[in-house]
């Protein structure tokens, strides 16, 4: 049985993904040069399709860099405790730093991300999230660019997962509710 027929609906298509990065990609020419080339800071593993899709679109040098963090299991709802698994691997002292993220929800991921690169003295920190759940909130956390504002929904494909699959589904969708069934939301 193929994957597809886990899939409630399709919630943000493919060509509108395409559209809204390419959007997302002229703000930030407006704001970037090679001047002062910036890094990409990709958080792995949901923000890595969003990530080769936005630098194609960039028009001024620059460098990416990955960070892989956890703060789920298999279930759908954060924790709010949060683990570096992969630090960055170049110093972003002095640098001009974009966030890449897939999905801000709580904020409790990206709270901790920006306060842990606070400590790194960065020249500038700006964040680029493909999707955003902003009735989700608990702590206030400064998004630059978003591509799409969501529901409170669990979303998956375009490189976010449930448990772990799903991240090559070329859009973001809903599964359905059979598929969560039997797994540990808390
Ligand atoms: P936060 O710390 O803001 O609550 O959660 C951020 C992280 O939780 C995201 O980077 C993502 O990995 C995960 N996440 C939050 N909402 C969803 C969702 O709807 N679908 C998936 N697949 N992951 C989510």
């Amino acid at each position: 049985m193929s994957m597809f027929n886990d899939i409630e609906r399709v919630l943000v298509s493919e060509e509108e993904i395409r559209q809204r990065i390419a959007t997302l990609a002229e703000q930030m020419n407006q704001i970037y040069s090679d001047d002062d080339p910036p890094i990409l800071v990709c958080i792995l593993k949901g923000a890595f399709m969003f990530l080769a899709d936005l630098t194609r679109q960039l028009s001024f040098r620059h460098e990416v860099d990955f960070m892989e963090i956890s703060s789920y299991g298999m279930g759908t709802t954060s924790s709010g405790v949060v683990r570096i698994l992969l630090d960055l691997a170049s110093s972003i002292e002095g640098r001009q730093v974009v966030i890449v993220e897939d999905i801000v929800d709580t904020g409790h991921t990206l709270s901790y991300i920006l306060r842990n690169f606070a400590t790194r003295k960065p020249a500038s920190v700006r964040v680029a999230t493909l999707l955003n759940k902003p009735s989700r909130r608990e702590i206030d956390v400064p998004v630059d660019f978003v591509g799409f504002e969501i529901p409170n929904e669990f979303v998956m494909g375009y490189g976010l997962d449930f448990g772990e699959q799903y991240r090559n589904v070329p859009y973001i969708g809903v599964l359905k509710p059979e598929i969560y069934q039997g797994v540990d939301q808390s």
